[in-house]
């Protein structure tokens, strides 16, 4: 770190800098140096290029690094760059993503990868304004793949930076333009991407939302909040976000043979794309039963409803969600009508469903089922692989 060299220097377990924020550049060398000698060893901070910085930042979108890190290695070892991304197929995109959530981040990634081979020679833009027009690429994942692949002067807030700035500044609820602009201030231009991943990393570790370590911050002495003893309150807390609830019936048909039918989400919203077992949201006092067949004959299939399984619970951002799944038996020939567009149903053996991308809760569904099944002395061949 660097030396104290005038009165009221910066000191972790003394008073503050009375001055503050007026040392912008003693901030900067005591952040970098911290984060020199402490800065975890993560799977994307070697052998770095534009495509890994992108992707482990999508990522890393609303999940921890720790999660992070096995998929970002396994991915990296099917899809090592842009071209085997866009030549993907999207159930195989799906299949390295599943159990990262968020799926939208994994359809907007290998739009960005056609995209960048479309219309940008194969090369990811550097540019912050161009980058933002690529799928999925706000103004914080713009400026981490600016700073961090390309080296350009560009601040980038996550929730860890806003958190850090708003007890640096001791402010509640700065605007973001306001974070923006002091992330810019702040910003060392010799090393922007290493300030950034800094004020990140600072974030992640030591300025944690619940009980930061402040005796061990390299930068406590410019913390107004600690000088204030107002850490506690910053940032203020939000207001809680409104959760819906739905409950769904789910149909988990079956023949006489071991398949069953999923049909595929909307390619945007809740786990866009992914494949599921047909349900319909459930109207408070509406019959799981009878939503279920009235579901199935949408897609042209009658059959028999056989068991009521345990409901699955979910909670998604916005929405917490329970399945009611019920078991139809249903005749073979039942299961291949054709009544919806191909890409959008499959009939599958349950032999097959690990092999698919299904989300949790889907896949809680299908073993409740396999359950069921092996338990029920149905004539049907439910091995797994
Ligand atoms: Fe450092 Fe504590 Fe201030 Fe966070 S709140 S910047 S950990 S002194």
């Amino acid at each position: 770190m660097r030396a104290p060299d005038r009165a009221g220097t910066p000191d972790p377990d003394g008073m503050p800098d009375p001055d503050g924020m007026q040392d912008p550049d003693g901030f900067r060398e005591a952040l970098l140096d911290h984060f020199d000698r402490t800065r975890r060893d993560l799977p994307w901070r070697s052998g770095r290029t534009p495509y890994r910085v992108l992707v482990s930042e999508v990522m890393l979108q609303q999940t921890r690094a720790a999660t992070v890190a096995p998929y970002f290695v396994r991915w990296l070892r099917r899809f090592p760059g842009w071209e085997e991304l866009a030549d993907a197929s999207w159930d195989e995109v799906m299949r390295q993503w599943k159990g990262l959530g968020y799926y939208a981040r994994a359809r907007n990634l290998q739009r960005t990868a056609t995209l960048v081979r479309e219309r940008h020679g194969g090369r990811l833009p550097k540019e912050p304004a161009t980058l933002r027009e690529l799928p999925g690429v706000g103004e914080y994942t713009a400026g981490a793949v600016a700073s961090i692949a390309f080296g350009l002067p560009v601040p980038a807030v996550d929730g860890n930076v806003r958190r850090v700035l708003c007890r640096l500044l001791d402010e509640g609820d700065p605007s973001p333009a306001r974070l923006r602009a002091e992330a810019a201030r702040l910003l060392d231009l010799r090393r922007p991407g290493d300030f950034n991943e800094a004020m990140m990393e600072l974030g992640a570790t030591v300025c944690t939302p619940r009980r930061p370590s402040c005796r061990a911050c390299p930068v406590a002495g410019w913390c107004r909040a600690r000088a204030a003893g107002t850490v506690p309150d910053r940032p203020l807390p939000r207001p809680r976000r409104k959760m819906r609830r739905a409950a769904y019936a789910v149909a988990v048909a079956l023949d006489g043979t071991g398949r069953t039918l999923l049909t595929r989400r909307p390619a945007r919203g809740l786990l866009a794309g992914t494949w599921e077992f047909p349900a319909r949201e459930l109207a408070e006092g509406t019959d799981a039963a009878a939503a279920v067949r009235g579901r199935l004959a949408e897609a042209g299939v009658v059959g028999k409803v056989a068991a009521a399984l345990e409901p699955v619970r979910r909670t998604f951002t916005h929405l917490h969600a329970v399945y009611h799944p019920v078991v139809v038996e249903c005749a073979t020939e039942a299961l291949d009508q054709p009544t919806l567009a191909d890409d959008q149903v499959l009939r599958t053996s349950f032999r097959h469903l690990d092999e698919l991308p299904l989300p949790v809760a889907q896949q809680r569904i299908a073993d409740r089922a396999r359950q069921w099944l092996q338990g029920s002395g149905r004539p049907v061949t439910l091995d797994r692989r």
